[in-house]
């Protein structure tokens, strides 16, 4: 539950409630042409010259790379309190984390992780292979090299990306085992081609590329040959949660702006709180959010004790995204018409709440793994 945070969260959220009061609010209210790219990239620069002052910044970086790593819990807890303030600038607050390349060591470390950390170079991430695909993509060795064919879509970023972290399924040699493996490629390796170039509904990029007999060191395989799978899913795991954070946060900024209209007059002359119907859907969105935000709070505890928490990992991101989803469209409708008017702050959560349910995980994919979690490897809890 989000109430009893240690006392030192409980510091770190006051200090998060002030920085969002004095510095975001007036950050984000600088924003008056959304199209002036130079004025909002400033302001960009400014969240992210305050965040390194009061610690955020390094919260989601590692030690050994001079960040501050902080508790699930205490990510958790930011990141639904800033998107609970439904700033855009709030996306600037943490640095980069290493994501995939956790722990990296040697080349991967100087090449990727270390530049990553400190905004250099950007990392893509290339798991979801297309409908047309005729095989997974797959790699064989060649001497100390892996030569990659296949293709890989909607990877996010991918056209801006310094480098790809691809999921391919490595063939077994004579001498050496196979299986999956994330491997590191640079974007602009030669045989890698950007097919496509796409922006989804919540205003993200995204590219399809080919991966035409790409060549690349054995060196860049992240982790263990045959650790490909795990490794992409745990960092999955970690983002579900980022995810299911985000989505409380912006379920908790919708019921404070809806009671707020509810509570205005209304041309009938009856403030819409006052009828009992809407009173009922109110009442609905509020025991909903009440019952995810419980849920991620105790999944952030538990990913803390360093348990297995992949089937409650995934419970929570079906049921707070779709939660996010119930809540943002009751919102539209008790708003009505005008919640829908481009530029209003409902029309644009409700692309963004849509693209939670399918992104890191389709809910209804998630749930198939969470009963094959139960049914057959015998985890879970209630
Ligand atoms: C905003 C956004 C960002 C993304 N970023 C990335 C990224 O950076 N990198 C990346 O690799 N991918 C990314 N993705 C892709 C995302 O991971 C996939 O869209 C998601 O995993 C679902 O896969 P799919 O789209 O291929 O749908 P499918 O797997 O084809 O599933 C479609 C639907 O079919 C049904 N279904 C499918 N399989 C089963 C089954 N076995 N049993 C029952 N029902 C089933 C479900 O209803 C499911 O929702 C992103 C997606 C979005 C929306």
């Amino acid at each position: 539950m989000p109430e009893n945070l240690p006392t030192h969260i409980q510091k770190v959220q006051e200090t998060a409630r002030q920085f969002i009061a004095k510095d975001l609010l007036t950050l984000e209210s600088a924003i008056d042409d959304e199209t002036d790219e130079s004025r909002i990239s400033e302001i960009r620069e400014s969240v992210r010259e305050k965040s390194k002052q009061l610690g955020f910044f390094y919260k989601t970086q590692p030690e050994d790379c001079g960040g501050t790593p902080a508790s699930t819990l205490e990510l958790t807890m930011l990141r639904e309190l800033f998107a609970a303030s439904n700033l855009r600038v709030a996306n600037d607050i943490f640095g980069p984390g290493p994501g995939i390349l956790a722990n990296a060591k040697g080349e991967l470390k100087s090449l990727y992780l270390d530049p990553v950390i400190r905004g250099e170079k950007r990392g893509a991430f290339g798991f979801t292979e297309p409908d047309t695909a005729e095989r997974p993509t797959w790699a064989r060795r060649e001497g100390d090299d892996l030569l990659i064919t296949g293709c890989k879509t909607y990877v996010t970023g991918g056209d801006t990306a310094d480098f790809v972290s691809v999921l391919v399924n490595v063939e077994k040699s004579d001498t050496e085992a196979g299986g999956t493996a994330m491997v590191v490629v640079d974007r602009n390796a030669e045989g890698l081609v950007i097919d496509k170039k796409f922006s989804s509904l919540d205003g993200s990029h995204h590219v399809s590329m080919t991966l035409k007999g790409v060549r690349v060191p054995v060196s860049r395989v992240i982790g263990e040959m045959g650790e490909g799978m795990p490794r992409a899913l745990g960092n999955i795991g970690n983002v579900r949660l980022q995810v299911a954070a985000q989505a409380t946060g912006i379920c908790m900024w919708v019921i404070n702006y809806l009671a707020e209209h509810l509570l205005a007059p209304h041309r009938s002359g009856t403030p819409l709180g006052q009828r009992e119907g809407v009173r009922l859907r109110f009442a609905d969105m509020r025991i909903d959010t009440f019952a995810a935000r419980s849920m991620l709070y105790r999944t952030a505890r538990l990913t803390d004790t360093g348990e297995n928490v992949v089937n409650e990992t995934i419970a929570t991101k079906v049921f707070c995204t779709e939660t996010a989803g119930r809540v943002v469209d009751m919102a539209v409708q008790l708003i009505g018409g005008q919640a829908l008017v481009e530029g209003h702050p409902m029309e644009r959560l409700y692309r963004v709440v849509r693209s939670m349910r399918l992104m890191e995980g389709a809910s209804d994919l998630l749930r198939i793994n969470l009963v094959k979690g139960c049914l057959e490897l015998g985890k879970g809890r209630l």
